[in-house]
């Protein structure tokens, strides 16, 4: 909890020019960004769920639920005090406080949110809502600045529909608990549980990226049957508390999907076995657990053989939660280091009033603006409306998820700096995040990996080219610096480009998207600022280095309600 008034007075001195403690506040209506593109791409019905929630996760209790779930990370049970097998992970009450409070505000479900059924005698058929997967995207990043570690059950829960309903029989079991269902953490058989999360086990020892090296293997239960048993290791296996998981393993007819269940459809305890918690960089309220399965039974998902492209629906859905998460802990280090320059003087000023300090804020405050259009942008082609949707969805996540979770880093780095010495304490909140920051880089394909992948599809999918060129196309005329970037991106996404270049490519395609995107719709200032800051001749490698004069006051206006 917040102290009551420190004492300023004290013995030798005086403390001043600190600052204050930063205030609760809505983390959705207080960010003008985040507030425009949810309301552009999502439509006026986000702002209801998103405000809520907004004004939950930026309480006081709910922050402090956050660094308490970190401070006290999960414990691992194998056995019970009479050598009986558990595999059970115990977390701080404020982890369980934080899994109900997101799934009371639906960050799992509202992407799969559908309207009311028409009046049709017939009944008719329930219509998808337009801009739920931008709710979904806003409520993630919201919520990830209250606390980014519980995220990922969530987000794997999310995800894992797009995977299930490749095996509709299945999906109309365990969909209707995940999508409509509430926190309930304990074990228990699905049948007595009032929701269900799910988990995702792809990587190995011998093979992350390179999923084919997998080598668990799975025996059918009966021959022809749609149960196996399962015998082999995941080198990951985050929120091993999940109630199943979707995982890979290898049949006679080659890597298939598998959704493999904690407890067994006779109750007994499934043969899914943690070896150890992993000891991580961040991330710490998350248990991420080495397990193997011994003889675990499991259901298969989808076709036989085709394992990968059905798990890849899942590790799609994911993919836009890492930039979402990454949108989150930009905004989160963005709030402390404004609020922390706001109420700091040095050398006679106010530090944000120092010309250096306010190149540096206004540089990071257009990066935050360009990540958080391009995030909403991305989710609302997940909606898919239509098949150019489809595919611009699959080609703008993987440069969306590439550049963004590069830039956080170094964007929460130069957030902590703002904070002088002080950032770099413990008792600062800018560590957490600094540690949580590169993960959304490595899962759901690491940076070369999600690069190549990006230079795949625009050799194989023509529609994914034009898509992207399209979105681009409505910008042109607004910015020299822009008219340069598409003729040259243009250029090299047509000719093709060999996989050591996979990494221009994807950097100078996200680029381009995000001053497309600000230009046809960002704030003002915003748009030109970013052409010149990333684009031309004086884009620069670190922040506040540009060569070129930017609106620093509108742009910095357009964080003062949030930050200050
Ligand atoms: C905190 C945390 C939680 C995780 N939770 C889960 C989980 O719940 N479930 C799960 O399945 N996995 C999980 N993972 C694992 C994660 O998805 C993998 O670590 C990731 O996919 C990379 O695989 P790897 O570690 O085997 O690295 P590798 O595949 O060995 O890759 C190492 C490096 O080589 C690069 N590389 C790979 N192939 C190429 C290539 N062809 N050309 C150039 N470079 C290449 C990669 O980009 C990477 O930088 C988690 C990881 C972390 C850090």
């Amino acid at each position: 909890m917040k102290p009551y008034a420190p004492q300023t007075h004290l013995e030798t001195h005086e403390v001043t020019n600190v600052p204050p403690p930063l205030a609760a506040r809505n983390l959705y209506t207080t960010d003008a960004a985040l507030r425009d593109a949810a309301r552009l791409h999502g439509g006026d019905w986000v702002e209801e769920p998103l405000a809520a929630l907004g004004a939950a996760a930026g309480s006081d209790e709910v922050m402090q639920w956050g660094e308490d779930a970190n401070r006290y990370p999960p414990e691992l049970h194998l056995f019970d005090r009479f050598g009986r097998r558990l595999d059970e992970v115990t977390f701080h009450p404020a982890y369980h406080r934080l899994m109900a409070l997101a799934m009371e505000h639906r960050i799992h479900s509202i992407g799969w949110a559908e309207t009311s059924r028409s009046s049709s005698p017939e009944g008719g058929s329930a219509s998808k809502q337009p801009g739920r997967h931008v709710a979904h995207a806003a409520l993630l990043a919201l919520f990830t600045q209250a606390e980014a570690g519980t995220m990922c059950p969530i987000s794997m829960t999310y995800a894992s529909v797009a995977a299930l309903r490749h095996q509709p029989d299945i999906a109309a079991v365990w969909e209707p608990k995940i999508v409509g269902g509430v926190y309930d953490a304990p074990l228990r058989p699905i049948a007595e549980k009032r929701g269900l999360t799910i988990g995702m086990a792809m990587t190995e020892k011998q093979g992350g990226s390179d999923v084919r090296a997998n080598s668990t293997r799975a025996y059918p239960l009966h021959a022809g049957g749609p149960d196996y048993r399962l015998v082999g290791h995941k080198f990951f296996c985050s929120a091993p508390m999940c109630d199943a998981f979707l995982t890979l393993a290898y049949t006679d007819k080659g890597l298939s999907c598998f959704l493999v269940p904690r407890i067994e459809p006779d109750g007994e305890r499934n043969g899914f076995q943690i070896l150890r918690l992993k000891d991580k960089l961040g991330n710490k309220s998350n248990a991420s657990a080495e397990i193997e399965y011994h003889n675990a039974f499991a259901h298969m998902i989808g076709e036989e053989g085709r394992g990968i492209a059905t798990i890849i629906e899942m590790v799609h859905h994911t993919r836009l939660d890492t930039m979402a998460g990454s949108l989150g802990i930009m905004r989160r280090a963005l709030v402390e280091a404004v609020h922390h320059v706001s109420h700091r003087r040095a050398f006679q000023k106010t530090l944000i009033d120092q010309p250096v300090m306010r190149a540096v804020l206004a540089d990071l405050a257009v990066d935050y603006e360009a990540a958080a259009m391009l995030t909403m942008r991305v989710a609302r082609a997940f909606d898919g409306e239509t098949e150019q949707d489809e595919s611009f969805a699959r080609l703008a996540v993987a440069l969306g998820k590439f550049w963004t979770a590069k830039r956080t880093p170094h964007f929460v780095y130069e957030c902590l700096e703002c904070l002088g010495g002080g950032g770099y304490m413990e008792d600062s909140p800018m560590p957490r995040y600094y540690r949580e920051a590169p993960v959304n880089a490595i899962w759901e394909g690491s940076g070369n990996v999600i690069a190549l992948d990006i230079l795949r599809t625009l050799q194989k999918d023509r529609n994914a080219l034009e898509a992207y060129l399209a979105e681009l196309e409505p910008a042109r005329g607004s910015h020299g610096n822009f008219d340069k970037a598409f003729e040259a991106v243009a250029g090299a996404v047509r000719k093709g480009a060999a996989e050591a270049q996979a990494r221009h490519i994807a950097e100078n395609m996200a680029l381009a998207l995000q001053a497309a995107l600000l230009l046809r719709h960002g704030a003002a200032g915003v748009a030109s600022a970013f052409c010149e800051l990333r684009l031309g001749e004086g884009r620069s490698i670190n922040y506040g280095a540009g060569a070129n004069s930017i609106d620093a006051d509108n742009i910095l206006a357009r964080q003062s309600a949030g930050c200050r």
